[in-house]
């Protein structure tokens, strides 16, 4: 362990201590596993048997997590990729973890929805897939980059009925209106850094991060109707990023929804404030943030 905690920035060090306490050491030890490739079936273009009988015939040995979530312990990401599956769009390539807030929002048929940071678009198509395609999504990315990226995958996915909206969300008009709405924030990536040197995490990256974090918050809660509900989600094990984004809007007209329960059953969870969820880093989940907020 001492070699792990060597790699690790010593901000984030001294800052998940202080937070966690002697939890601390789970995350450390799950910032050294590999998490093997994981997928969700677009269930817009294929089911969940199709997908196993398809990799059965590729020689691809498979688990379910659930009925569309498939963890590929043995396969490389490359051959998949290079899939028949892949390139038409029936599976898309996405940690488990990151699959949790779009379950967490449910999507429905009719509903309009905004996705407030959106690229590269893996938590849209799962939304739109969710709803039957009958949601009606506004999918909302800054970077032209990441924006170019998300309209190709939205196109592959069999969702080009989301309306991709190239703007910064911060920005938005203060006139619109949702029933729903996805803020997956940019955040440090404290909970998929690994310490094999992939990732970087700095300290000013970090203040700059929780900075946009609690001003696209807001903007979330403004854009929401009256009895609305907001999923904010981040890759992030850090209080500052998650639980105390969420107090900083408690009591301004938005209380916590709780989680539903199978949402949670087998995760490797910290401790964390009532009707969250913070997700260990470990052999196959990325650390994650998920709240749900309802505006009164
Ligand atoms: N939800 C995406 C997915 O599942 O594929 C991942 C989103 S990623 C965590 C955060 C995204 O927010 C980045 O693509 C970033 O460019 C975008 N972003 C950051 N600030 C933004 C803003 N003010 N308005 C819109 N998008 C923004």
């Amino acid at each position: 362990m001492s070699d792990i905690i060597e790699k690790i920035p010593a901000f984030l060090r001294e800052l998940l201590q202080k937070e966690y306490g002697g939890e601390a050491e789970r995350i450390f030890a799950g910032y050294q596993m590999r998490r093997p490739v994981t997928l969700r079936v677009n269930t817009l273009k294929a089911d969940g048997e199709e997908i196993a009988s398809a990799l059965c015939g590729m020689g691809i040995m498979f688990e379910r997590w659930k009925e569309d979530a498939f963890i590929l312990r043995e396969a490389q990401k490359e051959t998949l990729e290079g899939s028949e599956l892949y390139l038409s769009g029936k599976i898309y390539l996405q940690s488990l973890s990151s699959m949790l807030p779009p379950l967490a929002l449910r999507p429905r048929a009719g509903e309009q929805i905004l996705d407030m940071t959106a690229a590269p678009g893996g938590k849209t198509t799962q939304m739109f897939a969710l709803s039957g395609g009958k949601a009606l999504i506004t999918a909302c990315e800054k970077d032209g980059i990441r924006f170019e990226r998300m309209k190709f995958n939205l196109a592959r996915q069999g969702a080009e009925r989301v309306s991709a909206l190239h703007a910064d969300a911060e920005k938005l008009d203060p006139f619109l209106r949702f029933d729903k709405i996805l803020l997956d924030a940019p955040c440090s990536g404290s909970g998929t850094f690994l310490a094999d040197g992939r990732g970087k995490i700095g300290e000013a990256l970090l203040r700059n991060c929780i900075r946009t974090q609690r001003r696209l918050l807001k903007k979330g809660i403004s854009l929401l109707k009256k009895g609305g509900e907001l999923v904010y989600s981040t890759c992030s094990v850090l209080k500052e990023e998650n639980e105390e984004a969420i107090s900083s809007v408690l009591g301004s007209g938005v209380r916590l929804l709780p989680l539903p329960e199978e949402l949670m059953r087998g995760l490797p969870l910290l401790k964390g404030m009532e009707n969250t969820l913070t997700v260990c880093p470990d052999g196959l989940f990325e650390g994650f943030f998920v709240a749900k907020l309802k505006k009164e």
